[in-house]
């Protein structure tokens, strides 16, 4: 009874500790999760409404094909309802990618470190994965290029990235879009879209006339806050939609979670005050590593990676032991750094006073 073999390669996901198992442990009261980028301010009311009227409707099965959010989204966006695909958070629009293009006769690109689901899925379909390794954080286009093939089916760009927060320019972005075989797919996935600021971040639905092998992936988890419920989108030349739609389950996502996106998607001042807020909060972090000469990245997402010139697990302890769940950079490729997702004032600046009293208590260990 042996699984494909390249199943035995990989770990199940490992979820965080539950927040009440660790309160127990630790006898503490309170616990800030701030490890998996979720929105510290929930959701929009308008979703909950959407969700609290769908509640006369659960022994019916959803709409597979999503017709009123599609509808909503292909408004909303400017593209065509056949240009749209959604998934059980955009992770399945990623497996589903996978299924539908990657064999063990292919391969696939995509940088190292970045989100892991690219290469778990690329695995589980027997793919050669070629992984390039960031610069400063920043993907390294150039090499990414030299590293496809006649065998390449998909190349990953993830922007911004997770884990560093960095993000892929647009000129970057176009000249790397031209320089692409035209018959391999360029996902660029964009799970933190709706927190960038920089004005130079790429509008990529715009070149999806241009570049027709290109794949947007955007998600209503993050900004929107609609983690739990588990709805994601890709955004495609309707060629390539047509062509992945088979490798979709029928009924992938539930009448709660497109009820809420639509609610999600009437609620445009939600998402800027949650934008503006993350703004004001990554300038708190960043103001306290530059008085500490901790080296972080610049972010344009709900996060920051945060050097902590130390072991990360040390320091995630340390942190876990006054309250805060942070991601561990020992996991994500970054062994001396953490991943802070950014959360609500209050909790931003306590975090800080913990980190500082961190970094103090190496100071005098080493005296
Ligand atoms: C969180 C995240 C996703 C997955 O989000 P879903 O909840 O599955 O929609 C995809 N890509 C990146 C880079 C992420 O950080």
């Amino acid at each position: 009874m042996q699984p494909k073999e390249q199943l035995l390669s990989l770990k199940p996901y490992k979820p965080g500790k539950p927040v009440e198992e660790v309160k127990r442990e630790l006898g503490l009261e309170k616990i800030v999760k701030l490890a998996s980028n979720e929105n510290p301010y929930g959701c929009s009311k308008l979703a909950k409404d959407r969700i609290v009227a769908e509640l006369a409707s659960l022994q019916v099965y959803p709409d597979g094909y999503a017709a009123e959010l599609r509808e909503k989204l292909s408004g909303y966006l400017g593209v065509k309802q056949e240009q749209l695909i959604f998934g059980n958070g955009s992770d399945e629009v990623v497996q589903i990618l996978c299924r539908a293009y990657l064999s063990p006769e292919t391969n696939t690109v995509m940088a190292a470190p970045t989100f892991p689901q690219y290469r778990h899925n690329a695995v589980i379909e027997g793919a050669e994965i070629r992984e390039v390794q960031l610069i400063n954080g920043n993907h390294d286009l150039s090499a990414m290029l030299r590293a496809i093939d006649k065998q390449t089916k998909i190349v990953w760009l993830c922007n911004p990235n997770n884990p560093t927060g960095n993000y892929i320019p647009e000129n970057d972005f176009v000249q790397f879009m031209k320089k692409v075989p035209s018959d391999v797919i360029v996902v660029s996935d964009e799970a933190y879209f709706e927190y960038v600021s920089a004005s130079d971040y790429p509008e990529t639905i715009n070149y999806l006339v241009d570049f027709p092998n290109l794949v947007i992936l955007r998600t209503f988890s993050k900004a929107h806050g609609l983690a739990a419920l588990r709805i994601g989108y890709g955004i495609a030349d309707s060629s390539i939609i047509q062509a992945i739609e088979p490798a979709r389950e029928p009924f992938n996502t539930s009448r709660l979670a497109q009820a809420a996106a639509i609610g999600a998607l009437d609620d445009e001042h939600f998402i800027l005050e949650c934008k503006q807020k993350n703004r004001d909060s990554l300038e708190l972090f960043y103001t306290f590593c530059e008085k500490k000469g901790l080296l972080y990245y610049p972010s344009e997402a709900n996060f920051i990676l945060i050097d902590v010139q130390s072991d990360a697990d040390s320091a995630f302890d340390y942190l876990m032991k006054k309250g805060y769940i942070v991601r561990s950079g020992s996991a994500l490729g970054f062994p001396t750094m953490i991943r802070i997702t950014v959360g609500e004032e209050e909790h931003n600046k306590e975090i800080i006073e913990h980190l500082e009293a961190y970094i103090g208590s190496l100071v005098e260990r080493v005296n």
